[in-house]
Formats: structure tokens, C-alpha cells, sequence
């Protein structure tokens, strides 16, 4: 049955190659009962206190009341739909049917992007000069990135025509992140996501699914920066980047390794130490100026261009921590002076 229902259908026809079981998982979603019963169970769950704590965070329900709930008489005809989704987005426990986290997910993600109708912001300019050049800066969203920009030099990142001019940072943020925001708390908001983003990361797990990260360092071996930013070669200011790719969703992500040593447990400490608070949600842009001024004072040493390793020293004032890179992340030396 399953298998006449997918024959041509434009799902299994783009998926074909990838994984048969993708085919499978979108046709249990493409259904308007289904989805109900997704939405219904997300509504259903209880906000997690001390008394009903479950590791699960999800409430159950039981059978006829969730019937009720989507409106479903037929009980065969609902059994049939919740079989479906059993087991990888709902599961049937002794208290009834909960979401498990896939199921979770969704609803969340779609609720999230729900209700906001401003969905660009136009570039703003922002009281934060740009860490190389000292030019005003901007901050903007659109279709779907939020983007730190400079008003003169090149930034740090050459991309496609698809993206603005002048990058100082990037990053894919639902629009949910522009309800009730300034532009400076988006850009406070991108280095939180960032930060917590790549110490996950850095950890071997991916913040989009949960599956293993595998990280390695890309150097660029004929790196020239230009004055007015990144390098022609590289299409980066950043000679040495790390690069993290997820095996199980193919997320990924770049980021230079001097940031990546501050997030390290040690990079961390430093900049506590150093009067940087690495907490987004309650700092202010002054957070980001000691911020850059420590990256600007940092310096990288290429180890290695094969396999590629690297040491990163973090400065502040006289204070120094060196952390040494191997080709896959892994920090193998950590000094302080
Ligand atoms: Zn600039
Ligand atoms: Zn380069
Ligand atoms: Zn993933």
C-alpha cells in the first residue's frame, strides 16, 4: 500500500538517492488529521513544573480524548492515523499518546514563525563601530538571516549576490527571533544563538537534531587578506576557521578559531576574567566592544597545514591563554600566562 502511494509522488522522486526512509516520514506528515493530532498533543502539554516533571517534558492523552479534541469520529479511521505517526513523531504510553521530540519539533518550529508579520528588518544602524575599520555598523534581516554589516569596508565574509554587501557576521534565525527586539538586542540575540550554537558543536552535537558533529579545521594555505577585509583566496578574513557538519541532518557551520577558543571551557573563564560577561541575554553592545577588543589583540599560529593543526592566544592586556587545535577540534593544549 505504501508503496503504490509513493509511486511517482514528488516526494519520493526528490528524495530518491538519499534515504528510502524520508519518503516515508514526509507522507505520515502530509495530512491534515495527522497534523491535528500533532498540534493537539503539543497544546495538551503542560509547561514543566517540580510536581509534574517528566524527562519527557510532554503531558500524555488518552485515546478518545484526543478523538474529541481533532474531531474524528470514526475511531478506526483515527487509529489508523495515529498508527501512522506512531513511533517517530507520536508515541502510545500507558496514559495515552505524547510527542515524542521530532513531533515536538514541528509544531514548534511552525508556531514560532506564527503571528509575526514584520519579516524584514532594513538595514539600522546600530551604536557598535565595526571591529576593523572603527565605521558604523548595521544590523538587518532578511529572507530568513540576520546580518551585522559595515557601512565601509568589506567585513570579514565574500558571499554570493543572494546575500548583502560588507558581512561582519551572518546567521539563519527563525523570524520569530524579530518579535519584540531591537536591532541591538538581534545582534546580542546572534552572538547567544552563535556562542551556545558552536560550544554544541565543539562538543560533538548538533543544535538542530541532536546528532554527532564532526568538526575539523580549514586553513587556508595562500591567505591574503586585503586592508579593506577578507582574503581573495578564502573568501575570509579568518585564515584558520573551524568547520563542523552534522552526520545525521547535514547542518553546518564555520566560524574563525579565535571566536571558537573563546566559547572553549577555558576561553570562557578568560573572558570572565578579562570583565566579558559571555552571557547575551543580559549584556548590553559594550559586551561585544571588549569582545572584539580581545579578538582584535588575539593572534593565530599555524601548526600544521597537513594534516592542519593551530594555536590561538586569546590576549587581554598582559594576560594570555594559548590553546592548541588538532585537525579535528580537539583543544590538546590549554597554557595560561
Ligand atoms: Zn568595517
Ligand atoms: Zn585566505
Ligand atoms: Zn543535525
Amino acid at each position: 500500500m505504501a508503496g503504490a502511494r509513493q509511486n511517482g509522488s514528488p516526494i519520493s522522486h526528490v528524495a530518491e538517492g538519499i534515504d528510502e526512509g524520508i519518503t516515508e516520514l514526509f507522507l505520515q506528515l502530509g495530512n491534515e488529521t495527522r497534523l491535528a493530532i500533532l498540534l493537539a498533543l503539543a497544546n495538551e502539554s503542560a509547561p514543566i513544573t517540580r510536581e509534574t516533571y517528566d524527562p519527557s517534558g510532554l503531558s500524555a492523552v488518552p485515546f478518545s480524548e484526543l478523538r474529541e479534541l481533532v474531531g474524528i469520529r470514526d475511531p478506526g479511521n483515527f487509529n489508523y492515523h495515529l498508527r501512522e505517526l506512531e513511533g517517530t513523531f507520536i508515541r502510545k504510553g500507558e496514559d495515552g499518546y505524547e510527542l515524542l521530540p521530532a513531533g515536538n519539533r514541528i509544531v514548534a518550529t511552525v508556531v514560532s514563525i506564527a503571528g509575526t508579520e514584520e519579516v524584514t528588518l532594513e538595514p539600522t544602524e546600530i551604536d557598535l563601530a565595526c571591529p576593523q575599520c572603527g565605521a558604523p555598523t548595521l544590523v538587518t534581516y532578511q529572507r530568513g538571516r540576520m546580518y551585522h554589516l559595515c557601512t565601509e569596508c568589506d567585513g570579514n565574509i565574500v558571499v554570493g549576490d543572494r546575500h548583502p554587501p560588507r558581512i561582519l557576521s551572518g546567521i539563519v534565525l527563525d523570524r520569530s527571533v524579530l518579535r519584540d527586539r531591537s536591532p541591538e538586542d538581534l545582534l546580542l540575540v546572534q552572538y547567544g544563538w552563535k556562542f551556545y550554537s558552536f560550544a554544541l558543536a565543539m562538543q560533538g552535537i548538533c543544535i538542530m537534531c541532536s546528532g554527532q558533529m564532526e568538526g575539523t579545521i580549514n586553513v587556508c594555505d595562500d591567505h591574503e587578506p586585503s586592508p579593506r577585509g577578507p582574503c581573495g583566496s578564502c573568501g575570509f578574513t579568518y585564515e584558520a576557521a573551524g568547520h563542523f557538519s552534522c552526520s545525521v541532518c547535514n547542518h553546518s557551520m564555520l566560524w574563525g578559531v579565535i571566536p571558537l577558543s573563546s566559547i572553549h571551557p577555558a576561553g570562557i573563564g578568560f573572558c570572565w576574567e578579562a570583565d566579558i560577561e559571555l552571557d547575551f541575554g543580559s549584556g548590553s553592545l559594550d559586551t561585544l566592544r571588549r569582545l572584539y577588543d580581545l579578538y582584535n589583540d588575539s593572534t593565530v599560529s599555524i601548526q600544521s597545514y597537513d594534516p592542519p593543526s593551530v594555536s590561538v592566544t586569546l590576549r587581554n592586556n598582559d594576560d594570555e591563554l594559548t590553546i592548541s587545535f588538532d585537525e579535528d577540534l580537539t583543544a590538546v593544549h590549554v597554557t595560561t600566562t
